[in-house]
């Protein structure tokens, strides 16, 4: 779940973080009367799940509520990289002296959480990352012992070399990397991490990504999501229990258990074909899931075919096979489908579906072959 900027910033903040004040405005009146009661000069910053707003014209400075108020008629309303602006962030503008870029993020390689900095802030990180590889130093926590306090000094001694500076860098790393694994977060980003004229460090810019799985141990979390900005596919999904991400490809696919959803996505791509999602039902037998899932597939219109891949254990088959069922009569299917179904009542599964038209097979190669070669001829 990613989280808007003013989230981010409140959630910092709350960590002891230095972060500049700032209230949130959806109309161009309520930026103005923000900017007023700020007094002095203001930016004005779109509120989009992207990055990248400052080049897409959705960060402006305002030296009078007027100029606020005018700046967020522009902004509101915008669309940046496929997000539409709801709403604008006003908070008092920074002299910056210097910017550098600071975050913490999960490792797949190392298994671990990373903390990386770089004196080359504000700009794109990936693009730092590409051509200038020695701007960025890393470093991989064990979590056994946690962010000692050498290591957080020894990254921010690669920011800054003024003690000042370098102790303040250190706490805020520090204190980045607790708010990091307490959130249960994939991310936590500051970009710009700035040095002010008055030489104080401090995070204007935050991102934050909530890992979904880690959302129980914060339930508070939950009313950060904005059911606006979310794809309603991945929203239906949720609802009804399923966990699904869309992807780009023209086979849309039915699985039951994460282990099997992704060797399915495997053999579909070793036989050249392309999945349009990650779709699990999970492990138990109840025909509405399938009927949801049906409906989640069938609603994207990349998808060219549909492949069933169900090893009936808790699952049961003959469940699977009703929902199909059920499902292909509440809304007429338009595009072919292959099931394959094997393991618990897989022979009853098979008798349900013939009756109703349908072929079923037991073999997964020869399911994903047939799926691929429908989704290529279609
Ligand atoms: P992003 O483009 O989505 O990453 O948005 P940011 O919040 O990082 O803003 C982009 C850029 O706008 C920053 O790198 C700064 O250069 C500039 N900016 C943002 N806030 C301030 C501020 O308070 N004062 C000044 N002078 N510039 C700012
Ligand atoms: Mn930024």
């Amino acid at each position: 779940m990613d989280l808007y900027e003013y989230q981010a910033r409140e959630l910092l903040r709350k960590a002891g973080i230095p972060v500049p004040d700032g209230e949130v405005a959806d109309t161009p009146e309520a930026a103005q009367r923000i900017a007023r009661r700020l007094g002095g000069t203001v930016v004005v910053k779109a509120q989009v799940h992207a990055g990248g707003r400052g080049k897409a014209g959705g960060v402006k400075l305002a030296a009078s509520p007027e100029e606020a108020k005018s700046h967020a008629a522009r902004i509101l309303g915008m669309e940046i990289k496929q997000h539409v602006v709801r709403r604008v962030l006003v908070t008092p503008a920074e002299e910056i002296a210097a910017e550098a870029y600071a975050a913490v993020l999960v490792d797949r390689a190392t298994q671990r959480p990373v903390l990386m900095v770089s004196g080359e802030g504000g700009i794109d990180i990936e693009e730092v990352a590409r051509t200038r590889p020695q701007a960025i130093r890393r470093l991989s926590v064990d979590p056994r012992y946690g962010l000692l306090s050498h290591q957080a000094y020894g990254l921010a001694e690669f920011l800054y070399s003024d003690p000042g500076l370098l102790s303040q860098a250190a706490d805020i790393l520090t204190r980045l990397y607790e708010f990091f694994l307490s959130a249960g977060a994939s991310l936590a980003e500051i970009n710009p991490l700035i040095v002010t004229s008055a030489g104080e460090v401090k995070a204007i810019d935050a991102k934050v990504s909530l890992d979904d799985n880690a959302l129980f141990r914060n339930p508070d979390f939950e009313k950060l999501r904005d059911p606006a900005a979310e794809p309603e596919a991945e929203m239906r999904a949720r609802n009804a229990g399923l966990s699904y991400v869309k992807m780009t490809g023209s086979v849309g696919c039915c699985v039951n258990g994460a282990g099997l959803a992704m060797a399915t996505m495997d053999l579909i791509k070793y036989y050249g074909g392309e999945p349009a999602n990650f779709l699990d039902i999970g492990g138990s037998s109840n025909p509405d899931k399938v009927v949801a899932a049906l409906e989640i597939i069938t609603s994207d219109p990349s998808v060219r075919v549909i492949l069933f891949n169900i090893f009936g254990g808790i699952t049961r088959c003959d469940d699977v096979a009703n929902g199909i069922v059920e499902a292909t009569q509440r809304t007429k299917l338009d595009r072919p489908i292959v099931i394959r179904l094997t393991g618990t009542n897989e022979a009853e599964a098979i008798v349900i579906l013939e009756k109703a038209g349908f072929t079923a097979g037991r073999s997964m190669d020869a399911a994903v072959m047939k799926a691929v070669e429908l989704a290529g001829a279609a």
